[in-house]
């Protein structure tokens, strides 16, 4: 597997080339050694030519094919996830949700503990019936500490049979090739890649290539030490030219930290990206806090932001959990009232005078 650089992208005259055309691009573009990459989009793909320098020939006999439109004049270091790409109308399809309408609300367990596969399961219909549009479950943890439980590969049964009870789409976190293969092999719906690892650019590359077409998506979460806005995008975009644009960013707080919080809140980011992307942006008040009480405020900031739903780590019994779970997570019937004025939130920040503010 080799990944060369996007330099620019193919704009066709339909909505997607078709198979006899995608063949006619490609010979062209590989008797210069470089790849083509189609970017699926909801509404149209488009097509990356991935290769090392811009090749004039090249791209002058691909611009001479009657069905190519013609190349992306995006200016912008972003050519996918740029808020005036050809991707701008992308839609995410998450179970029932198209994501962008109506809040998103992602929630369960920091970590799943395969002693204990019955209380996440419980957790899981206790989140849905409290309004969770997806539920979350750490497999495979980052942990700080190398003696700290690290997760066990064992757990992905028990997220799927969730899935499979519950019905909605399961999230997790994922840090290396085999977590991914395992996650995409069984069918898990969002793969996070988490503030650790949210700058590993090879791992970003890896994810957009195995989850490329296989209605996958992916949650990238801002990591402690992302200042400019553009680093985040730049990551996503690593994600989006690998070959998969179904990529939700996630403020998830940042350093440095201050007293009292585990990070330093960064909720009020959401305006600031979405004038940049099209990117949904999905925010975690848990890591981002770190402490249960303070949750529900915080995702009521990030859905006043414009966030397009939350990401929040809920328990039946907090303090018989694992991970981060004693210390962040609320309870279902918290939850249950924090969707609720989600709801509300929602309904006022989307009000036709307050739109587009
Ligand atoms: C998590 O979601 O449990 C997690 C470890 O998140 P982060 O990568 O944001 O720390
Ligand atoms: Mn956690």
């Amino acid at each position: 597997m080799h990944f060369l650089i996007a330099l620019i992208m193919i704009i066709p005259k339909e909505p997607k080339l078709s198979v006899e055309q995608l063949s006619a691009v490609t010979a062209i573009v590989e008797e210069y050694d470089c790849k083509l990459q189609a970017i699926v989009g909801h509404h149209r793909s488009v097509y990356a030519v991935l290769g090392e320098e811009r090749k004039t020939v090249m791209v002058n006999r691909i611009l001479g094919l009657d069905f190519i439109d013609r190349f992306d004049a995006v200016d912008s270091p972003f050519k996918l996830m740029d808020i005036n790409s050809e991707l701008a109308h992308h839609k995410i399809v998450l179970g029932n949700h198209i994501v962008g309408e109506g809040p998103f609300v992602i929630a369960g367990h920091c970590t799943i503990d395969p002693k204990n596969p019955n209380l996440f399961i419980e957790s899981a219909h206790a989140v849905k019936e409290a309004g969770a549009k997806a539920i979350r479950g750490g497999i495979w943890k980052p942990r700080t500490m190398p003696y700290s439980f690290q997760g066990d590969d064992a757990s992905v049964k028990i997220l799927m049979e969730a899935r499979s009870q519950t019905g909605l789409p399961v999230d997790t976190e994922v840090m290396d090739e085999h977590q991914l293969r395992i996650a995409v092999e069984t069918g898990v719906d969002i793969l996070q890649v988490g503030a650790r690892n949210a700058l590993n650019y090879s791992l970003l590359k890896s994810i957009g290539q195995m989850t490329q077409n296989k209605k996958i998506a992916v949650l990238l979460k801002r990591s402690m030490g992302m200042g400019p806005l553009n680093e985040f995008i730049a990551a996503a975009e690593y994600i989006a030219a690998a070959g998969n644009p179904d990529i939700m960013l996630c403020p998830r707080g940042t350093n440095p930290t201050m007293d009292g919080y585990r990070n330093y809140p960064d909720e009020s980011i959401t305006p600031l990206l979405k004038e940049k992307t099209w990117a949904p942006v999905i925010v975690d008040p848990c890591h981002s806090v770190g402490r249960a009480k303070y949750v529900p405020s915080a995702a009521l900031a990030a859905i006043a932001y414009g966030a397009d739903g939350v990401i929040i780590e809920s328990h039946l019994d907090p303090q018989r959990g694992i991970g981060d779970d004693p210390k962040q997570s609320i309870k279902p019937a918290v939850l249950k009232q924090l969707v609720t004025d989600i709801e509300a939130i929602w309904a006022i920040k989307n009000r036709t005078v307050l739109a587009g503010n």
